[in-house]
């Protein structure tokens, strides 16, 4: 959708910084599709113009012309704390195709770097292509990523690296982030703006009750309440949920230091910068509340159109309180089809809980157990779970499994159908840590093979690949801990 506000209060026009000597790394058909067939979907790593376009080094492709490229204010909550003013430091909105935005993320300096360069380095470009396309194809709402183009440019980080830019998509990468800088400076003819903008686009049916603000708060704070139980449910963590990297369209956004589950462990941190832990894996629910909360709070002097403003807190605290009844509704949905269970009992919600305590205490594979969990039969014990055996309780998860063949009674699908039925819901192929780490390290050396098959594989998580069943292994014991921080 096109961003239209304009004004130097809210975006700066910014052409891109060219990027010399560009290099097509990685490539996604499937997005190049969703923009049209200007794109010539096939074609596109062949094309030098559209590498030239995705490097930031020219603005047309064919009849296609970027004229308006800009970078966007917002601001936000970092880590808890107040940031005041942020913005695209090194994103820039080149412009719409088809209804969807396309930006380069590292395409130089604006006015919103701050002290930063505006660059992006390989390592985390190739992170941010491969991660998108993987919750995609999990089926996860997200932006996602057209290309990765690289250069042998020098940018500094912890040691010198590469740069590379990620050309990503999306309805609209409008966040949290900007209705609360708009706030900050008590604007309110730009929140409006923004509300409208966004109402009109992507939440028609808030028109249609009274009080479309607080009905587009309760839609936006439900998509997000929704989009954090998956990311549970496919043992995702985000890393840096700041109020800037919220999209008020539920979309997962601005991958950085993300990182899935390999052993479960409910307080893993996958974010080496994150010392308290605030994003770790059990604190994602209550951090996007939080980030709900501060939506509440910047759309505050909306409602005061209408209501008085005791009246206005009112509504929208009890409007928060929704968040996580909808969560809870949601987990628990996916948690039952993890399980097979398309039926709602009383003890499913302790089913779950007890075998997600013993998975943790005996750090369990995430995704490989639930995997496995498939290929139960109604009518004999679960003797080829794969990991049965490295459960420390034995007694206790004996208990388990038998509590749970027990419960598959009252199913009606046969274990054939429920099989189905899981193995669509619980991934065998997830973007495990070692195995980007591999991709990055080749990728270093200038072979782009493993991120090209990486994207592969990942876009069809849910198959199971005999060719590529290696990159369903949970990780070697030296690659169980690889640093990964906010540095990109
Ligand atoms: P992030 O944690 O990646 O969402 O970034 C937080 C803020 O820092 C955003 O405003 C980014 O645009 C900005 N930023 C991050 N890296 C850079 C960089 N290399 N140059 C300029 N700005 C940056
Ligand atoms: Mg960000």
């Amino acid at each position: 959708m096109p961003f239209n506000l304009r004004g130097d209060d809210v975006c700066r026009p910014t052409p891109p910084t060219p990027l010399p000597n560009p290099y097509w790394v990685a490539f996604s058909p499937s997005v190049a599709k969703l923009l049209g067939v200007e794109l010539r979907a096939n074609n596109l790593p062949k094309d030098p113009e559209w590498l030239d376009v995705l490097a930031g080094n020219q603005l047309n492709a064919g009849e296609l012309i970027f004229s308006n490229p800009i970078s966007t204010v917002y601001s936000g909550h970092q880590f808890g704390s107040w940031a005041g003013q942020l913005g695209d430091g090194r994103t820039i909105l080149l412009g719409d195709i088809n209804n969807l935005e396309l930006q380069l993320k590292g395409a130089g300096r604006t006015h919103y770097s701050r002290m930063g360069d505006g660059r992006a380095v390989l390592r985390s470009s190739i992170r941010e292509f491969l991660c998108s396309e993987a919750m995609h194809a999990l089926g996860l709402p997200t932006s996602r990523a057209l290309a990765l183009v690289g250069s042998k440019q020098a940018v500094r980080r912890e040691t010198m690296e590469t740069a590379a830019i990620c050309s990503r998509i999306a309805p609209s990468f409008i966040r949290v982030g900007h209705f609360e800088h708009f706030a900050s400076l008590q604007n309110v003819v730009r929140l409006k703006e923004l509300a409208d903008l966004l109402i009109a686009e992507f939440y028609p049916e808030c028109l249609a009750n009274k009080g479309p603000y607080l009905n587009l708060f309760k839609e936006i704070s439900a998509r997000n309440a929704k989009l954090v139980a998956q990311w549970q449910s496919v043992g995702f963590c985000h890393g840096v949920l700041n109020s800037d990297n919220t999209s008020v369209l539920g979309l997962t956004i601005d991958y950085g230091p993300f990182g899935f589950l390999d052993q479960f462990q409910i307080d893993h941190i996958c974010n080496h910068s994150d010392h308290g832990g605030r994003y770790a894996y059990h604190r994602q629910p209550q951090i996007m509340y939080w980030n709900m909360a501060c939506l509440a709070s910047a759309m505050l002097p909306l409602l005061e159109l209408e209501h008085s403003a005791e009246e206005s807190q009112d509504l929208l605290r009890s409007a928060l309180e929704e968040f996580s009844v909808i969560y809870t509704k949601e987990w628990h949905q996916l948690f039952r089809s993890k399980l097979g269970l398309q039926s709602k009992e009383d003890g499913d919600t302790a089913l779950i809980e007890r075998l997600l305590q013993a998975m943790h205490d005996s750090k369990i594979d995430f995704t490989n157990f639930f995997r496995s969990l498939s290929n139960i039969k109604k009518d004999s014990m679960p003797i080829e779970i794969l990991q049965k055996d490295e459960f420390v309780d034995r007694e206790n998860i004996d208990q388990w499994f038998a509590d749970y063949v027990n419960r598959l009674q009252s199913e009606l699908l046969n274990d054939a159908e429920r099989n189905g039925l899981m193995n669509q819901v619980n991934p065998k192929y997830i973007l495990r840590n070692y195995l980007a780490q591999a991709a990055i390290e080749k990728a270093q050396q200038d072979d782009f093979s493993e991120v090209q098959k990486l994207h592969q594989i990942l876009m069809h998580p849910f198959d199971e690949q005999e060719t590529f069943e290696h990159y369903s292994k949970s990780p070697p014991v030296d690659m169980q801990a690889i640093p990964v921080s906010c540095s990109s």
